[in-house]
């Protein structure tokens, strides 16, 4: 029985190495990194996009400033073109209410000027976020494809080593196997461990001849005495 016992565990071993391949696999390691920076980016988007925003309310804002002023002045100069008869003060405030016009006018195209540009800038930092966003979908899209092709690939394996198992486990009592996956449970994925020169593989412990005679449960299986394990005698000799 030991060799099955031995056999089992060499399964189990390698559904476990399997399944850390599957969970450690650098593709998804380098897929992880990539949605910390794609949620970065995203988040710069945002900024951008709110940053924009008010740079499109205050564009705007401008606009209606601008059109007040232009249609002000037209007023203005409608009445001074009209012909009509002036005081040479209403004239004088007149004037100076164009002049003031003029400049505020000036001072807007400034600002107007200012929020272009700015928007400008604002545009190539979305565009280059864009970019990068673009880029990074790309390389996911390469890595999910790995990712799920070694995936499946190992499932296959997995999956044969199961029914390897399963064809082994008919050689083996049912309350050995019982016990074997419970020890196993709890002593690190190993259940069944080798006698070698008086010491359990398992455990590394010196294991007594009185205790493998107390605890044999069949010609070449006893237990470890200090940790639970199946202990195989020589089973290949
Ligand atoms: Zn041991």
């Amino acid at each position: 029985m030991g060799k099955w016992l031995l056999m089992l565990q060499d399964c189990d071993s390698e559904v476990e190495q399997l399944e850390y391949v599957k969970t450690t696999l650098p593709e998804r390691v380098a897929l992880a990194d990539i949605r910390d920076k794609m949620k970065d980016l995203y988040s710069r988007n945002t900024g951008f996009r709110i940053k924009k925003d008010a740079i499109t309310e205050k564009q705007r804002n401008l606009q209606m400033e601008v059109n007040t002023v232009v249609a002000r002045k037209k007023i203005f100069d409608r009445k001074m073109r009209s012909g009509q008869l002036f005081s040479s003060r209403e004239i004088e405030a007149m004037t100076k209410e164009i002049d003031n016009l003029d400049m505020r006018a000036e001072q807007l195209q400034d600002e107007q000027f200012e929020l272009m540009l700015d928007l400008e800038e604002l545009e190539q930092e979305l565009d280059g976020l864009q970019t990068e966003v673009d880029q990074l979908s790309t390389r996911s899209d390469q890595l999910l494809k790995i990712v799920n092709s070694k995936i499946n690939s190992l499932d296959t394996k997995i999956q044969s080593a199961m029914k390897r198992r399963t064809e082994i486990e008919r050689h083996v009592p049912g309350d050995i196997i019982y016990r074997y996956d419970t020890i196993r449970m709890r002593a690190g994925g190993v259940g069944a461990a080798r006698l070698q020169n008086g010491k359990c593989s398992g455990c590394h412990l010196t294991v007594t001849p009185a205790s493998i005679t107390s605890t044999r449960v069949d010609s070449n299986v006893a237990v470890c005495e200090n940790c639970g394990r199946f202990l195989i005698e020589d089973v290949w000799n």
